[in-house]
């Protein structure tokens, strides 16, 4: 069912000045390779509960791996920005979703879904969508499925002016604005999908698919939608509902997101796993004590873990000592009697580690106010 018509061409028209006023200009060739920032977005939320079996709702599951991959990716990579479209229950309008990610300079995206087969399906298993126009029959009702949350939401006919689910042009437009970061969604999800099939609770992939998928529209960075299974197969639904499957499930999506990095990020290391963790090395110092004054110190990062010596985190500085301080293992350069000596090696080390500050530590380590 795909026309062009004068409407067609009109919106199309609408679309690319939507685009030029969005601020969705891609980002450098720089930014591109390097993946530094991600958002994951737990499909649904609050007044919209997503697919729903018995007391089993997907908006509780999507969270659940969210959050999980969250957790390894920020586990396995200090040094890598983790951002969450939502972190609780609550309702977040699918534009904002992409906006999160555009606004923050993301550079990948990754929606987690569940899946639900129509009255009577047999469907189940895995599939990972990236954004773009597949006719066929199955794919336009999930779009139809994963879209119409737009509905529930207050000021929909202004937000996504121009867009109607049941029409093909809108869908062609909507596949334009991801065209220049294809290649790399589609290796992103070929990732995901093999992991699954490997190692995941459910290994039956129905592949990567491309849809048009609101949710997806406006990013201006690699996106993928992952459906992790479906809530209406009952041999899925053993999997969806089990904590250690969807923290495999999670696992899954944090090797691809692995492999991704190895390929797009020159500055790739792999991640610092709770294995090497607990290989004691020499060079693995806490913070010796020293008599008397205040100390200046520059923090570069603080971890959960404490890391190995060496750790790909530490991006070859060498002279750094921890502090444990609230459960967090806070490492820090330098040794500096005065305010000034620090703000100049802040000034080098901020370069390599953005997030990195001056902290005031007394003669016994202790962190000062
Ligand atoms: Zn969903």
């Amino acid at each position: 069912m795909c026309h062009f018509s004068m409407r067609g061409l009109l919106s199309v028209a609408f679309f690319l000045l939507l685009l030029l006023f969005a601020g969705a200009a891609p980002s450098d060739a720089q930014d591109l390779m390097s993946v530094r920032t991600v958002v994951i977005d737990a499909g649904h939320g609050g007044k919209d509960p997503g697919t729903v079996y018995g007391s089993v709702k997907e908006k509780d599951i999507n969270l659940e791996v969210a959050l999980a991959l969250g957790k390894k990716i920020k586990d396995g990579y200090p040094d890598v920005k983790v951002i969450y479209t939502r972190t609780r229950d609550v309702f977040i309008p699918l534009v904002e979703r992409g906006s999160i990610a555009n606004r923050n300079k993301a550079d990948l995206f990754i929606s987690i879904h569940v899946n639900a087969g129509g009255k009577g399906s047999t469907a189940r298993g895995t599939e990972t969508f990236v954004m773009g126009v597949d006719k066929s029959k199955s794919n336009m009702e999930l779009c139809r499925r994963e879209n119409s949350v737009i509905t529930l939401e207050d000021d929909y006919t202004t937000t996504y002016a121009g867009f109607d689910a049941d029409d093909a042009d809108s869908f062609i437009l909507l596949n334009l604005m991801q065209s220049a970061q294809f290649e790399q969604s589609i290796y992103f999800a070929s990732l995901v999908e093999d992991n699954f099939t490997r190692n995941g609770p459910i290994r039956h992939s129905r592949g990567i698919k491309q849809a048009p998928l609101v949710v997806l529209w406006r990013t201006t960075m690699p996106s993928v939608l992952v459906e992790v299974g479906f809530l209406s197969s009952s041999s899925d639904r053993k999997s969806l509902t089990d904590k250690e499957s969807r923290a495999k499930m999670a696992e899954c999506i944090f090797d691809a997101f692995v492999s991704y990095k190895k390929k797009y990020d020159p500055a790739f290391e792999p991640p610092v796993t709770t294995d090497t963790v607990t290989v004691v090395s020499p060079d693995i110092r806490p913070a010796k004590p020293s008599a008397g004054d205040t100390l200046y110190r520059v923090q570069i990062f603080a971890v959960s873990t404490k890391l190995p010596a060496g750790a790909a985190p530490f991006q070859g500085e060498k002279n750094y000592e921890y502090i444990e301080a609230a459960g967090l293992y806070k490492y820090v350069i330098g040794r500096f009697k005065n305010r000034s000596e620090a703000d100049a090696e802040l000034a080098r080390l901020k370069i390599k580690f953005p997030g990195a500050f001056v902290i005031r530590t007394d003669g016994e380590n202790r962190i000062l106010k």
